[in-house]
């Protein structure tokens, strides 16, 4: 473990791919280049909020060793440390649908790259700034998007899904103005800064930029960039060629696949599956308006933008996600030269897909595999849970209290529906409560054939799926509640929630309330139902 001002910075990422020739930091297309050079602003009052120790460590990084003013300093984008050489990163995206030609970071600097143990990590301010990619924006981030992206980031980690990290959280003593609601009333709001830590920022859009300009030297430049350092067992002595390259869409396909497994698990709506939102190495990535299904509904998205049309609602994420490799395979088009062997690749998606939901599922019932016919069983379960609202997280951590034994028959409706009551909105209809002690009749036959046939026990059966179906996810209400905490200065908040979302599976009697339905008064408050992607 090292000291911060010990860290050693490799920025291959510089060294190895071509640059911006010009150091202009206005607004503006930038050609035959990967990343251009950029100096994060200077903010007035750096202040730390939060830093997550893990994130240290995994740079190596002994928190212990420097004074708190200066880590604040530094990860602000104030000071810079010896070896750090700030980038902005040039890609494009189809958003919504559209080809949108360059976007690239216009809100994030990377800071620098290092090495710990083997493994390479790039450290990214978001929000310190201007860069040549910030088109009419500002490149600053407010506190409540920040505090959303650094909670949300660990969050995720902590659940077991691909995510961006985060090391840090802090303010930046400026405001910003921001029109929330779009309606034409800007205010001002705090300016905060995150500090995002990746094995790779690259995004699909990474790629499309430079085969919508024809510049296919950079594209294989890149794309050869990429296999060597992040999916070196593909390359295992081979040159880069249209075989690699086809093997190297299949594993994105399989890794996007299970990411998006992942989401679908824990009930996490990204909001914005843009193809520069999507990552080359199957992270989840940037935290824009993203939301948590509370009651089940597979169209819900939290975006604003997309309240209309609901392209990136929750059940739409798996089509899109495919929809986004098509994009990447077109881009990649060019190294391969033939449609084959790419369309070939896609199916991976598809499979993998298919693999990892039918497993996710049969755990979050607590079955010791997953069977033929189950596939009635669990699509019963989901129609049900959109005809009363139904808080999705309780409902599947509550069913693991539900007794399997063939005794429960004898019970009355209520006694049999008794632990799944947390979960329901509004008290559930006679229909609904009939046709789900229905569904738990054919329930408890499949769990007994299950526990029989693995030998396990019902506390066996209660372990699987209480590790798959989390107890504490960030509700959207929940980071609200923080940013206004942290508004009022109690600056504790946000590690009081993060020590709570660490441990997501385990029961935590003493915060009981963070895993609490939404209560009323949040259900359509603005942060705690839509968000738009004013940030
Ligand atoms: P998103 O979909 O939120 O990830 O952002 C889409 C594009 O807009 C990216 O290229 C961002 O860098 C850029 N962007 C978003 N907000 C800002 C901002 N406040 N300043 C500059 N660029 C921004
Ligand atoms: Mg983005």
């Amino acid at each position: 473990m090292v000291g911060l001002d010990q860290l050693e910075f490799d920025n291959r990422f510089v060294h190895e791919l071509p640059g911006d020739e010009s150091a202009d930091n206005t607004p503006r297309q930038v050609h035959g280049a990967c990343y251009s050079r950029v100096t994060p602003r200077v903010c007035s009052k750096p202040q730390l909020l939060s830093v997550a120790p893990e994130v240290a460590e995994l740079l190596g990084l002994d928190l212990a060793a420097f004074e708190r003013d200066h880590l604040a300093q530094v990860l602000t984008g104030n000071r810079q440390l010896p070896g750090m050489e700030p980038y902005a990163m040039c890609y494009g995206g189809h958003q919504f649908g559209n080809w949108a030609g360059q976007l690239g970071d216009g809100r994030a600097i990377n800071l620098g790259e290092v090495t710990h143990q083997s493994r390479h990590w790039t450290l990214q301010l978001k929000g310190a700034g201007l860069t040549p990619y910030s088109r009419h924006a500002d490149g600053l981030a407010v506190l409540r998007s920040s505090v959303r992206e650094y909670l949300c980031s660990e969050a995720m980690h902590h659940l077991g899904v691909p995510t961006t990290r985060a090391l840090s959280l802090s303010l930046t003593g400026d405001t910003v103005l921001r029109d929330m609601f779009y309606d034409g009333n800007p205010e001002y709001e705090p300016g905060a800064v995150v500090c995002r830590v990746a094995r790779s920022f690259v995004r699909f859009g990474s790629f499309e930029i430079f085969a919508s300009r024809g510049e296919h030297q950079l594209l294989k430049q890149l794309a050869d960039f990429t296999l060597r350092h992040d999916f070196p067992e593909l390359l295992s002595g081979r040159e880069p060629g249209p075989e690699v390259y086809a093997e190297w869409l299949a594993e994105v396909a399989a890794r996007t696949a299970r990411t998006i497994a992942h989401w679908m698990r824990v009930g996490f709506v990204h909001g914005v599956m843009n193809t520069d939102n999507l990552s080359i190495i199957g992270d989840t990535i940037d935290y824009g308006p993203y939301g948590w299904l509370e009651g089940y509904d597979p169209e819900w998205t939290p975006n604003t933008t997309d309240a209309q049309h609901k392209r990136y609602g929750y059940g739409a994420q798996p089509n899109i996600g495919l929809w986004n490799l098509i994009r990447l395979a077109n881009a990649i088009y060019p190294l391969v030269g033939e449609a084959k062997p790419l369309e070939e690749a896609l199916e991976v998606y598809g499979e993998i897909f298919a693999q990892c939901r039918a497993a996710d599922m049969a755990a979050k019932l607590g079955f010791a595999h997953y069977q033929q016919d189950d596939g009635e069983l669990i699509e019963s379960l989901l129609e049900l849970l959109t005809q009363t609202e139904t808080d999705m997280t309780l409902f599947f951590r509550q069913l693991a209290q539900v007794d399997i034994s063939p005794q429960t028959a004898q019970l009355s409706d209520a006694e049999q529906l008794a632990p799944l009551m947390a979960a329901y909105y509004q008290a559930p209809s006679h229909k609904v409560i009939s046709a789900t002690c229905q569904w738990l009749a054919d329930y408890r036959l499949r769990s007994q054939q299950s526990l029989a046939g693995s030998g396990e026990t019902n506390a066996d059966r209660q372990r699987r799926m209480n590790a798959v179906n989390p107890k504490y996810v960030l509700r959207n209400y929940l980071a609200q509640q923080v940013v206004e905490r942290v508004e009022e200065g109690d600056t504790g908040a946000v590690d009081e929630l993060l020590g709570v979302l660490r441990r997501p599976y385990d029961e935590q009697p003493q915060w009981e309330r963070y895993a609490q339905k939404r209560p009323e008064w949040a259900r359509a408050k603005p942060g705690c139902s839509t968000l738009s992607c004013s940030s």
